[in-house]
């Protein structure tokens, strides 16, 4: 479909971040527009911390359609939404806004426990009776816990650098005794063989000087048969997800699940399904003429 013409009647959908400049939802959510005839753009918008409660009610005051918010600002959102949907108020995290302009009310949602979901089931994981480690205690991490969570799986291992962060996961879940959850102090213990699933939520692989070329897993595991769904979309192979490819592992990459977490605050905003093929496409294109 042809992209209509900014005009006086287009309307903004945002993302509020910081940082917010390099982020990849741009690309996915004006290709989603453009391909649905929707009339209206989506743009990043990357401020200080201390401006988050002022430029969320400048942008339901102005009338956006919604917002997608990043670090740091999702618990700022949560505490600013008017309602929140159950699954934000699980978690204390909102990652989308939907702002109504006849009653000027906010919602807040949290899209990230359906796309991680979407994104293994896409793999064809089987949920049933598996063992899944996390690594990390931060916002991803709890999310793919709650995920997990209302899953039938058998045993969910948290391993954190900071032990402490993963326990408050654990205890901020606690009434829902049927899953057991497992604190790690270190990775030596366990054998990889019984292990279904490894998600790493942590930043070990960036493109980031001395973080890149960190294996977030002991070097000695072999990976076979796995799956690896790795948080990580910059660069795209990372030294996980080449060590699992290289050993047979199923891997999920960052791409996939920042994909499925944008068609989800897509579906929230304008109640269409938006067409996931050829995005993945557009975004390694845009990946590779990045500098
Ligand atoms: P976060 O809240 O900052 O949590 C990061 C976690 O990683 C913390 O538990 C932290 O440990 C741990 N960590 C940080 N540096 C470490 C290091 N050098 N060694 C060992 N552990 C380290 O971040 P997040 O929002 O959960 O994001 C985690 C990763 O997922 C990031 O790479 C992010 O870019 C990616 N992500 C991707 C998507 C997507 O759509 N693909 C969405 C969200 C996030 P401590 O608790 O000890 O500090």
């Amino acid at each position: 479909m042809q992209q209509k013409l900014i005009s006086s009647s287009t309307r903004l959908v945002g993302l509020f971040g910081n940082p917010a400049k390099h982020s990849l939802s741009p690309v996915i959510h004006n290709a989603f527009l453009k391909n649905t005839g929707i009339d209206a753009v989506y743009l990043t918008f990357e401020f200080p911390d201390e401006n988050f409660d002022e430029a969320f009610i400048g942008a339901k005051r102005l009338g956006l359609i919604g917002l997608n918010i990043t670090m740091p600002f999702k618990g700022n959102a949560y505490k600013l939404a008017d309602n929140k949907d159950a699954r934000s108020t699980a978690i204390g995290s909102v990652n989308t806004v939907k702002f109504n302009s006849s009653t000027g009310i906010s919602k807040g949602f949290n899209t990230d426990v359906d796309s991680f979901v979407s994104s293994l089931e896409d793999t064809g994981f089987s949920w049933n009776g598996s063992n899944c480690l996390i690594l990390g205690a931060g916002g991803s991490a709890k999310s793919s816990v709650f995920a997990l969570m209302e899953k039938n799986i058998k045993t969910i291992f948290i391993y954190n650098r900071t032990t402490k962060k993963a326990e408050k996961i654990k205890n901020s879940y606690s009434k829902e005794k049927r899953i057991k959850i497992e604190i790690l102090e270190g990775l030596e213990g366990i054998d990889p063989g019984s292990v279904d699933l490894i998600c790493n939520c942590t930043p070990l692989g960036m493109d980031t000087p001395g973080v890149s070329e960190l294996l977030p897993v002991p070097d000695k595991w072999n990976l076979k048969d796995v799956f690896i769904f790795e948080m990580i979309y910059k660069p795209l192979e990372t030294r996980l997800t080449i060590k699992g490819r290289n050993e047979g592992a199923r891997i999920i990459d960052g791409l996939d699940m920042l994909i499925n977490q944008a068609a989800s605050s897509f579906k929230i905003w304008f109640d269409i399904e938006p067409e996931k093929e050829g995005i993945r496409e557009k975004l390694i294109d845009f990946l590779n003429n990045q500098n």
